[in-house]
């Protein structure tokens, strides 16, 4: 069974795939974070190597020791050590050295299944040299050998190595797929699963590990809170902050987006507060500071921020400096109008 959850279509090509004996030897599996990438991945590298067939059983010798990831014909590379946090730590290059041994491996017949198979998680931190030598690979792939790279953005790979591999989407999975996966699935109460379903943003993993570990919404919530602290505070301030993460950028710079994604989904939260449609908002264990920050803001402002927060992204995105790009974002936090509002109406 194919238990990547939310993705049919992905699903669906890679059956027909290898019902049709036509499966690429390059994959690139594209999509956000926490969307099932991984988990698609291993069902693949189980399907090839399954005992029972062509459908990964998930029950055999086979598929329960590529689960565990113990079986020796399919290795992970690039793969970080889980800080339990839901959030990846310093993000490593992906070393020419790693490469290479990637190709000494594929050049030996699989050892206790039928295929070998790579998977190159978080493909983007493949530097050029590891990039270029991975194309050698990727060019003469040799026989019974899968590469399956991953990536939230395939925009920072090179095109040469996007161009040999076949590219398949994973789209954000629908909040109600979610919910109802965490309830029926994973006995989780109702009002949480409705919760988690939201905040991840379509990113199942997140709400998986969420349901399993307290302690990831509420990391969420401090994040915000003091996101939020930015608001009211001194602009030198919101200076030292664009200087925290721009070092921060440099290290890990997911973790600078996915910040910046957070504010933007809390702005655009304040936009559906302001315009009365409460009922769409992410945020939803937020509903009430939502609703007081809503009253100082107009619509334009809340817009024009959220511009300016989706601008500081495509920038960053386009390999603009970080420190730059933070201090003009810090700039246009617009101004909150707590005095029009505490103001005892004379
Ligand atoms: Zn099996």
């Amino acid at each position: 069974m194919w238990n990547v959850i939310g993705q049919p279509k992905a699903v669906e090509l890679l059956r027909h795939s290898l019902e049709s004996g036509r499966l690429a030897h390059a994959y690139l599996f594209v999509g956000q974070p926490h969307v099932g990438k991984a988990t698609l991945a291993i069902n693949l590298a189980q399907a090839l190597n399954c005992e029972q067939g062509i459908e990964p059983c998930g029950q055999c010798r086979s598929c329960l020791r590529i689960a565990a990831g113990k079986h020796a014909d399919v290795q992970i590379i690039g793969r970080l050590p889980d800080t339990g946090s839901g959030e990846a730590g310093p993000k490593k290059e992906i070393s020419i050295g790693q490469i290479r041994e990637l190709q000494q491996a594929a050049g030996l017949r699989p050892y206790e299944g039928k295929h070998r198979v790579f998977i190159i998680d978080s493909a983007e931190h493949l530097n050029e040299e590891s990039a270029n030598c991975l194309l050698k690979t990727l060019e003469e792939p040799p026989p019974e050998v899968l590469i399956i790279l991953l990536a939230a953005n395939d925009a920072r790979l090179l095109p040469t190595i996007v161009s040999r591999c076949q590219r398949v989407e994973l789209l954000p999975v629908p909040a109600n797929t979610i919910e109802q996966e965490l309830v029926e699935h994973r006995q989780i109460e109702p009002d949480k699963a409705k919760a988690f379903s939201r905040l991840c943003r379509g990113g199942i993993g997140w709400a998986i590990s969420a349901s399993l570990n307290e302690r990831l919404p509420q990391e969420r919530s401090l994040r915000l809170n003091e996101l939020q602290e930015l608001v009211t505070t001194s602009l030198d301030k919101r200076f030292d902050f664009a200087t925290k993460l721009a070092a921060q950028f440099n290290k890990n710079r997911d973790s600078v987006e996915e910040v910046l994604r957070l504010w933007l989904d809390w702005w655009r939260d304040l936009l559906l507060v302001k315009e009365g449609c409460a009922e769409f908002i992410t945020n939803v264990d937020q509903e009430e500071t939502l609703v007081q920050h809503s009253e100082g803001y107009n619509v334009a402002e809340i817009r024009h921020f959220i511009e300016a927060i989706r601008a500081a992204l495509e920038q960053l995105e386009q390999n603009a400096n970080p420190r730059l790009v933070l201090e003009v974002l810090m700039l246009s936090i617009p101004n909150r109008e707590e005095e029009r509002i505490k103001r005892p109406s004379a």
